[in-house]
């Protein structure tokens, strides 16, 4: 088996492609030229998805002292207030004059090589966008003709529950962390947790991004896996960097190629944070954040009770000490997961003569993990005896295909382009001795099992 140097220039672009062709990903609204950034989740991608948050809950639950919540999309608008979104969560908005074109004027200012901070004032970004304006081409039609740089809000507004214009302005939520925080004080009085403890949610997220774009990298509609961990203060460093390493452990017991991950820490921290750094991948398009982990101090537990009027403090029963407790948080998107597991996996290499391109997902996010096929589609014998096979493994294990469509070398490079990892195949010699052929998705090696092992050999393999 050979495998092919891949060209990163293109790679994005066969990844989308495969997506689609083979139902994991499709365009949102496709049938109406589609609406930006939104995507549609076909039967595999819900699979690859479900398996993903599957593993951030099973890593979040082996956690001490960890607690799950489902907090709604719809807050109250104070909500935001507080938080700060509604005055400060913002990009910065750049419009070209020729062809009407929205970008965000960090990334122009990116490709030219310079480093503007996406939380710059407006006056800071456009002193910066001035003095390099001559050479920032526009990405839409290559002129050098730009308005000036806005602040441009991301959260998405809605009038869900506004029966008049006068009442106050509700939003999508643009993070689900705030769910987290208003929540606080209900988990801690439910008295089965204390300080420290943490509360994980997954949940929709929405943000009015300027450009969205890089598939399902930046998205305007998206999923959260966020991880808010409640502690005392003299405790928090100590705790972000626990954080720092089970996070980086997380990716590495996922499969992914460790020389894709790094720690990149913030060069300029917001005011509240104490310490903060991003888990990063290397796309196709480059080192790009994958998760933030951060240690936020006591700011959003102190905003919400100022705005809201409710003590957020903690009363340690045996110090009778009283205190905010300090928040860090882990953040990370499913969407831009799946897409690094996606960038991970995609392979084109060469069995024997024949090239391929195959999908190499760890086992265990594989979204089949093993498809079974009757050697003929004409022999009663064999298909009886493969579907017996088949019920089998689809009681036990739910992800697993039947295939009978073309020659077995079709239903190959069919189950390898979606990264099944084994093809068990029925052939005359199970109806005698009762083995079949599994077939190894990386290798191409086969060997024979017997049909009353299978369960057992499979179950090893996705652990
Ligand atoms: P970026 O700098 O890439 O815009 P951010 O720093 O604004 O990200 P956070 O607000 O810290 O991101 O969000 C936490 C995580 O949520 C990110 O690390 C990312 O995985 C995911 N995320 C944020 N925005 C998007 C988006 N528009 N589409 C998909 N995932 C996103």
């Amino acid at each position: 088996m050979k495998e092919e140097k891949l060209d990163k220039n293109n790679l994005m672009e066969k990844i989308v492609s495969l997506c689609k062709r083979r139902g994991f990903v499709f365009q949102g609204s496709e049938i109406y030229g589609g609406f930006a950034g939104t995507y549609d989740w076909g039967s595999l991608g819900v699979a690859l998805k479900r398996n993903i948050t599957d593993t951030w809950n099973k890593a979040m639950q082996d956690h001490p002292n960890m607690t799950f919540l489902d907090s709604s999309i719809f807050t109250s608008g104070k909500v935001w207030e507080a938080s700060g979104h509604v005055s400060g969560f913002s990009d910065p908005l750049i419009v070209c004059n020729k062809c009407k074109e929205k970008s965000r004027a960090d990334h122009l200012l990116e490709n030219i090589g310079i480093k503007a901070d996406e939380k710059l004032s407006e006056l800071e970004i456009n002193k910066i966008f001035n003095e390099s304006r001559n050479k920032i081409k526009c990405p839409g039609c290559g002129a050098k003709d730009f308005g000036k740089v806005h602040a441009s809000n991301l959260l998405a507004t809605s009038n869900l529950g506004m029966l008049d214009e006068n009442e106050q302005q509700v939003y999508l939520r643009g993070e689900t962390a705030q769910g987290i925080y208003i929540n606080y004080k209900n988990v801690l009085d439910t008295g089965f947790v204390s300080i420290p403890f943490g509360i994980a949610q997954i949940g929709k997220a929405f943000r009015n991004e300027i450009s969205p774009r890089q598939f399902l990298f930046r998205k305007r509609e998206f999923e959260q896996m966020e991880m808010q961990y409640f502690c005392n203060p003299n405790e928090a460093m100590d705790n972000y960097e626990i954080w720092k390493k089970e996070r980086m452990e997380y990716y590495q017991m996922l499969g992914i190629n460790p020389k894709k991950l790094r720690f990149k820490p913030h060069e300029n921290l917001v005011f509240y944070a104490k310490a903060a750094c991003d888990i990063e991948y290397e796309f196709p398009f480059g080192w790009n954040e994958l998760e933030g982990i951060h240690y936020r101090g006591d700011y959003d537990l102190t905003q919400h009770q100022k705005f809201s009027g409710v003590d957020m403090k903690f009363c340690d029963e045996e110090t009778k000490e009283k205190y905010i407790p300090h928040i860090v948080e882990t953040s990370v998107g499913v969407d831009r997961t799946v897409l690094m597991v996606l960038c991970d996996a995609y392979c084109e290499d060469k069995i024997g003569e024949s090239e391929r391109v195959v999908l190499k997902f760890p086992p265990k996010l594989a979204p089949i993990v093993c498809a079974v096929s009757p050697l003929l589609k004409n022999k009663p014998e064999l298909i009886s005896k493969a579907k017996d096979v088949f019920d089998v493994l689809k009681a036990e294990f739910g992800r697993v295909a039947w295939d009978d469509n073309g020659n077995i070398g079709k239903r190959y490079r069919r189950q390898d382009e979606i990264g099944t990892p084994y093809c068990i195949v029925v052939d005359f010699d199970t109806l005698a001795d009762n083995t079949v052929t599994v077939r190894d998705r990386d290798t191409g090696e086969q060997e024979r099992i017997k049909v009353e092992n299978l369960k057992s050999y499979i179950k090893e393999k996705i652990q």
